[in-house]
């Protein structure tokens, strides 16, 4: 149940990150993985490795996103496997944020996980099977102090509730699930905005005492997206060493 041979896969935000370790981990399963990312060099080079396809595309761009499927599914059919991963952080105190960051991450992060869902779905629930992951955070369900990023959990709770509002409306065709990861060793907590002593508060505030490998979290995407998890619909698997517990 947990191969995924003859599946396509297509993984937003796939070209780098916990989007790479998905499609790393969904291509070793056996799928043919399609990268869509924004980063069209660094999508070309993993799906060259992994003997997929790339896709460039902003996530924010509702039709283009329409486009790109129309032509995925003229050339390969529907979709097996969406992974709704693409995603950006910005921290900043509410009453000073910028509204255009504010805007900029619910676009993203939120708008771009609807966009992708309705254009890749839609073949999905006509050819009435398939499976979608949604990565939303813990930060969808808790605030992690001191950072200030209220656009940001605003985006992932909304992720949540899309999440189940779409398991319920395609319920026998496509099961909808997300996971949500705690903090895990990316470019966007590494390199990224985070602040140093940041780190501090994740690994103390971690019972698991570390941050997650992005493969960690990749392998419960490909339970999700896998036949295993074939009653499971509507959930948010949290991924985050004790965090929330
Ligand atoms: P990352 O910055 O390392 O990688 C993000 C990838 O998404 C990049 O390849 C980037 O080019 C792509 N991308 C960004 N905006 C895009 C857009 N508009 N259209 C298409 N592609 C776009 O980030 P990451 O840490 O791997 O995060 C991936 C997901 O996991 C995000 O949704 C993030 O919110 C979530 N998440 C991350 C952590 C963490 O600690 N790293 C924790 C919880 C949730």
């Amino acid at each position: 149940e947990y191969d995924l041979t003859r599946r396509l896969a297509v993984v937003t935000g796939g070209a780098a990150g916990i989007g790479r370790a998905i499609s790393e981990v969904l291509a070793e399963a056996g799928a043919t993985v399609v990268v869509v990312d924004r980063d069209e060099a660094a999508a070309m080079s993993l799906a060259e490795r992994l003997e997929g396809q790339a896709l460039p595309l902003d996530v924010t761009d509702a039709e283009a996103a329409e486009a790109a499927a129309a032509d995925l599914v003229a050339r390969h059919g529907a979709p097996d496997i969406l992974v709704n991963n693409a995603g950006i952080v910005m921290n900043a105190p509410s009453l000073e944020v910028d509204l255009a960051d504010w805007r900029r991450v619910l676009d993203v992060n939120l708008h771009g996980v609807f966009h992708t869902s309705r254009a890749f779905g839609r073949h999905m629930v006509a050819a009435g099977k398939g499976a979608v992951v949604n990565i939303s955070s813990i930060c969808g369900e808790v605030t992690v102090h001191p950072q200030p990023q209220a656009a940001y959990n605003a985006a992932k709770a909304g992720v949540n509730l899309l999440t189940k509002s779409l398991a319920v409306e395609w319920a026998g065709k496509v099961r909808v699930n997300a996971v949500a990861p705690g903090y895990t060793a990316t470019e966007l907590t590494l390199l990224g905005r985070s602040k140093p002593e940041w780190f501090n508060t994740w690994i103390t505030g971690t019972p698991m005492g570390r941050l997650a490998e992005p493969r960690e979290i990749a392998l419960a995407v490909a339970f999700l997206a896998s036949d295993a998890a074939s009653y499971v619909t509507g959930i948010v698997l949290t991924v985050d060493g004790g965090y929330t517990a």
